[in-house]
């Protein structure tokens, strides 16, 4: 069984989260080749072959010449899977892909199932099981559902062009308003979640934040209802973090939640569910009422 992986660069650098392609590759036992549209001098840490097109040429994110390089590299490998990450480049590219080899898709796969494949449905509250029929299938991977790989060695290098002009024009990134907050460097982090329950409530967990020295975070909901600003929001489409000591209140553990913050030092929990995911990652889950616990724990700490 063979594996091609599309992986991704971005200003001209590897993104990490493309080794956890190689690791849904493992999962699978297939054969992994990578396909990168980027540059010489910035090659991932990893053996096996590498189609590499010059990003110069190419463009970093445009999709419709990227589809071309992919089918490009499917005519000379005849893979089972085609396999990108559920990224805004993997979820513009992947469609594309199957498009142009009339096969299958499936978008956001969690995990590998015995007969088919694991995907969210119902706004992640739910999982749906699915079985691609016919070959190859394009799939896009969660961010962080699967784990990092990297394969021993030095990649083995080989060009992949694509003839054509594109219908895209690649013009560059807008760079993301500064943020206020700077969680990367935060050797405490407390952070809310949807369980406070209401805006004013953030004060609570600032307090707590403000009591152990350490800076507050927030999961996506706190920020999408708008009762803390983005720069807060810790997970896949916020910062990764990984302080000595991430407290999480009233946050379920979503992947994505998990996905920024797992590599914490120490982690707290207080949830109200004893059964609430993030118990999995907690090296202790305090089961509070978050409001009642939070500002009883400040004020105990602040003697
Ligand atoms: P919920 O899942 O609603 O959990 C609330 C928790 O609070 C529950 O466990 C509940 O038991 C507990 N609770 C309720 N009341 C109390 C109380 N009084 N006391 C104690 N506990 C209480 N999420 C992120 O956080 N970061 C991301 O970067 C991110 N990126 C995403 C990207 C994509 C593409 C998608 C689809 C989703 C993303 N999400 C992200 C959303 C993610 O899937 C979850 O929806 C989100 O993390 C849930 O946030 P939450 O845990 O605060 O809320």
């Amino acid at each position: 069984m063979k594996a091609l992986l599309i992986a991704e660069c971005r200003d001209g650098k590897f993104l990490d989260y493309s080794y956890e392609l190689f690791g849904f590759a493992a999962q699978l036992g297939a054969e992994a080749t990578m396909l990168l549209v980027g540059k010489e001098g910035e090659l991932p840490e990893c053996g096996g072959t590498v189609y590499l097109a010059d990003a110069g040429r190419y463009g970093e994110q445009n999709p419709d010449l990227h589809k071309r390089l992919v089918l490009a590299a499917v005519e000379r490998e005849r893979p089972d899977y085609v396999v990108l990450m559920h990224s805004s480049y993997g979820w513009d590219l992947a469609p594309r892909v199957a498009a142009g080899l009339k096969v299958a898709q499936l978008s956001e796969v969690v995990s590998v199932a015995d007969d088919g494949f694991e995907l969210p449905c119902c706004s992640q509250k739910m999982r749906r099981k699915a079985k691609p029929v016919g070959s190859p299938v394009v799939l896009t991977l969660q961010l962080g559902a699967f784990p990092a790989v990297k394969p021993a060695g030095a990649p083995a290098l080989q060009r992949i062009d694509a003839e054509g002009e594109g219908k895209l024009e690649f013009l560059g990134y807008e760079p993301p308003p500064p943020k206020g907050v700077d969680l990367g460097r935060a050797e405490v982090i407390v952070s809310a979640g949807r369980g406070i329950g209401k805006k004013e409530n953030i004060e609570a967990i600032a307090a707590l934040a403000r009591t152990l020295g350490g800076e507050v975070g927030a999961s996506r909901p706190v920020v999408d209802s708008g009762w803390i600003e983005a720069g807060h929001q810790v997970g896949t489409t916020g910062q990764t973090v990984s302080p000595k000591l991430y407290v999480a209140c009233g946050i379920s553990g979503a992947i994505q939640h998990l996905a920024g913050m797992k590599k914490s030092g120490f982690i707290v929990a207080v949830n109200k569910d004893k059964e609430a995911p993030i118990g999995e990652v907690a090296d202790v889950l305090v089961v509070a009422d978050v409001m009642q616990f939070v500002p009883a724990l400040t004020a105990k700490l602040a003697k």
